[in-house]
């Protein structure tokens, strides 16, 4: 499993050029993809600044033993060690899900100007969803939000995951009644 983790610091969408949201969101989809072939749910994420990719997560709680490896998280740890600066101000975080709690608090912190995610995500978005986090008056920095970006791509994925993952379990339940 360990294998499949991607290596931030030479990963090839590093520099990539981006000009437009959908650019970005496509490249955060690769990475999407890159945690459903590890077994994790399938987030991806990247950072924006002048254009380029400086960051870039794929969901990986389960492979790295880190409940903080969210895609979001990861995108941000890659980018503050690339710039060498523990605040990431001017960029642009994509990600293909809305945002959970954990991670909005991290966008906030590295001062991510603008956040922009692909599919909602009902029970524990707070972006939109369940609480719209970055709309609170605790907040000393304002970050502008986009949703919906390739938002079809994004959800189908999670679907995918999800309908394989059950069928999975399906097919376990049934080899231990029969004991195979
Ligand atoms: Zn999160």
């Amino acid at each position: 499993m360990m294998a499949d983790q991607i290596n931030t610091a030479t990963h090839p969408l590093i520099g990539t050029i981006i000009s437009s949201d959908d650019d970005a969101m496509r490249c955060a989809l690769v990475l999407a993809r890159v945690a459903f072939d590890a077994g994790e749910v399938p987030v991806g994420a990247v950072i924006v600044a002048d254009n380029k990719i400086i960051g870039v997560g794929a969901n990986a709680p389960i492979t790295s033993l880190d409940p903080t490896c969210h895609a979001e998280v990861v995108a941000i740890r890659d980018a503050a060690k690339r710039l060498g600066n523990y605040r990431l101000n001017d960029t642009t975080l994509y990600v293909t899900v809305e945002p959970c709690s954990m991670c909005a608090g991290a966008i906030v912190h590295s001062r991510v100007g603008r956040l922009v995610y692909g599919t909602t995500e009902p029970k524990a978005g707070v972006a939109l969803s369940a609480e719209q986090f970055f709309e609170k008056p605790f907040l000393n920095r304002i970050v502008l939000v986009d949703g919906g970006i390739l938002a079809d791509e994004c959800s189908s994925i999670m679907t995918e995951f999800f309908a394989l993952r059950r069928a999975g379990k399906k097919r376990l339940k049934e080899q231990l009644k029969t004991g195979d």
